[in-house]
């Protein structure tokens, strides 16, 4: 009896067939670069045909808000323009299996929850194309009336800062996500993605240094906001560029400055990039740990 989890995020698709707390099979591919709803309803046919046999439901973790099973994002440019794309009604014509949806963070908080369930109240951001959050409380995963829960990628970092794909100006994501760290690039690293900044950040390059310590300066400012709003006892830290080596450690730094009141234990996903695609599985089954 397994679970099909599939992963719907700004870069890539992830599925994955699930037994327990158990990846058993993976597959991924690249997000469709066409940018239409047919074109994600192909890629997702072709990525999940070979995982279907034996899976019992369908449950899925997506970048952007689940409402009612239709997708929609706070920042379209993260869905490649898509907007209210009937997510669950295609995958349920597709697989004739039960599904259900939810936001990739909340997921990804969820199973991060579960990894480590003594830890108490404990609020999950992924840093990666976008900046997205989760937050468990008293044990249960904050999703709110209308999905938005936990999108802590939009709360305000500066009144001054680039325009958010949100439509707010200087949001934490438009400053610290992987799009935010290309788009602020310029000369010589104009046009360069964020894997590229990342390496050359690592060969000393002071322009990319910059932009990936103002990153890990935006994210730390985030988690003192996060502490003062949950008191939560841990912040967990996901995503490409959360996971990137020497980034926690850079937001630690950066947070080790702010007053004592806002020091919050942090630890990096333990599920890596596979939080989300088992998060959306434990909350299919029913798993609270
Ligand atoms: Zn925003």
């Amino acid at each position: 009896m397994t679970t099909l989890a599939i992963d719907i995020g700004g870069t890539k698709l992830a599925a994955a067939q699930v037994a327990g707390q158990t990846i058993i099979a993976r597959r991924e591919c690249p997000t469709p670069a066409s940018r239409t709803p047919r074109a994600l309803q192909q890629a997702l046919q072709s990525l999940i045909a070979p995982l279907m046999e034996e899976a019992q439901r369908v449950a899925v973790a997506s970048t952007g808000i689940l409402n009612n099973g239709i997708l929609t994002a706070i920042n379209p440019a993260n869905l490649g323009g898509l907007a209210q794309f009937p997510l669950v009604g295609f995958l349920s014509e597709i697989t004739h299996l039960p599904v259900m949806a939810i936001n990739d963070a909340q997921a990804a908080a969820w199973a991060e929850f579960c990894a480590l369930p003594t830890a108490g109240d404990m609020v999950f951001l992924t840093v990666s194309t976008g900046v997205g959050g989760g937050v468990v409380l008293n044990g249960k995963l904050q999703m709110g009336n209308g999905g938005l829960a936990g999108h802590l990628g939009h709360t305000l970092a500066d009144p001054a800062g680039p325009l958010c794909g949100c439509g707010r100006r200087g949001c934490v994501e438009a400053i610290a996500s992987g799009r935010g760290i290309a788009a602020q690039a310029r000369g010589e690293l104009a046009g360069l993605d964020a894997k590229a900044i990342f390496s050359l950040a690592a060969q000393g390059a002071i322009q990319a240094r910059e932009l990936v310590a103002q990153s890990a300066q935006t994210l730390a400012r985030l988690i003192a906001d996060v502490k003062a709003v949950t008191d939560c006892q841990s912040v967990v830290i996901g995503g490409s560029v959360g996971l990137a080596e020497g980034y926690l450690a850079q937001v630690a730094n950066f947070l080790s400055r702010e007053p004592q009141v806002y020091q919050v234990a942090l630890r990096a996903a333990h599920y890596r990039h596979d939080a989300g695609l088992l998060g959306a599985a434990l909350l299919a089954q029913g798993d609270v740990s």
